[in-house]
């Protein structure tokens, strides 16, 4: 038992969070409160290699350690969720993470359609750059950046789910069955043009993840950040695929932006993966950008600022 193994008659499942692609997550309590992301398992029949590279250390044909949850556990950067364990006896698969209290991204720019102010979106995409910088550095590709992943709390970025991707051979539901291509809402407009042209009507078609692609998906990160909305907005599935399979972008015409703000958007979505920026380039960039001072802070009282002005 390795030291990160979890029993799974140890944990408390209370209420279902929520459903996502690859498992379902419940507010748990394993010495406090956590959260338990139970997998989707498929029949695994001969697909144990599959779950035995989930546990250890694999090495891929090419050299590269593939990433696995005893790569997760070597993971401690304030920026990312703290990974605790995981149950590995099938067919319970379930990984656990502290609980996170605050809100996703997601939801604060499209649900509650919170206007972030510039200076709050550069502190934000900084500390996701420190984050996923110290990702890379580790050799994790992260492979579902999105904003319903990055969640804010009291101030501080947590980033959770990296590195799952790579076990979804062993769940349902990861929406590329039968010969049509499902494509989760809000997908799409987080992948690289090398991944999009690599989509496959079928479950078993290897994207072609990179540390380039983890950049190109902070970049449309970058973009709700500023405007609250996805790149390519109301077009069907089909239009955004050929756009940008051809290299075409999201038009920055209407964004009223610096050009700084607008450059780091252009090159996070190069067409050539070895065009777009990493995470040290674009933190130094983003501290580069120019403050705006604000007339009166936010947090500060209307009338007391009102009255500091007569
Ligand atoms: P998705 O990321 O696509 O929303 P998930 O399966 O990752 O799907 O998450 C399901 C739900 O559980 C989401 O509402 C998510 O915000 C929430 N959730 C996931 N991980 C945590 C966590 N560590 N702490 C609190 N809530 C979480
Ligand atoms: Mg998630």
């Amino acid at each position: 038992m390795k030291e990160w193994d979890i029993p799974y008659d140890e944990l408390k499942l209370f209420d279902v969070i929520g459903t996502g692609r690859f498992g379902t997550v419940y507010r748990g309590s394993w010495h406090g409160a956590v959260a338990v992301k139970v997998l989707h398992v498929q029949d695994l029949g001969d697909e144990t290699g599959v779950l035995d590279s989930f546990k250890h250390e694999a090495s891929a044909a090419d050299g590269s350690a593939r990433v696995n949850v005893a790569t997760f556990r070597k993971t401690r950067h304030e920026n990312l969720v703290l990974f605790m364990g995981a149950c590995m006896k099938p067919p319970k698969l379930a990984i656990i993470t502290s609980m996170v209290k605050g809100c996703t991204l997601y939801s604060l720019l499209h649900h509650r359609r919170d206007k972030f102010n510039p200076n709050k979106s550069v502190l934000v995409a900084q500390q996701i750059s420190q984050g996923m910088g110290y990702l890379h550095a580790r050799g994790i590709i992260h492979k579902d950046l999105k904003t319903k992943n990055i969640f804010l709390e009291n101030g501080k970025v947590v980033i959770t789910d990296f590195g799952l991707f790579s076990v979804t051979k062993l769940c349902f539901g990861n929406n590329l069955r039968g010969d049509s291509l499902g494509i989760p809402a809000g997908w799409l407009c987080y992948l690289a043009p090398e991944l999009v042209r690599a989509l496959r009507p079928h479950a078993s078609v290897q994207l072609p993840f990179s540390k380039a692609s983890d950049v190109y998906a902070f970049g449309t990160v970058w973009y709700e950040l500023l405007c609250g909305e996805w790149p390519f907005r109301g077009q069907p599935a089909e239009a955004v695929i050929w756009q940008v399979g051809r290299g075409i972008k999201q038009s920055l015409a209407n964004l009223q932006a610096s050009r700084d703000t607008k450059d780091i958007l252009m090159l996070c979505w190069s067409y050539k993966p070895s065009d777009r920026p990493d995470f040290a380039h674009l933190l130094s960039t983003l501290e580069k950008l120019p403050r705006k001072r604000l007339a009166r802070s936010p947090s500060h009282p209307v009338h007391l600022s009102r009255s500091a002005e007569s």
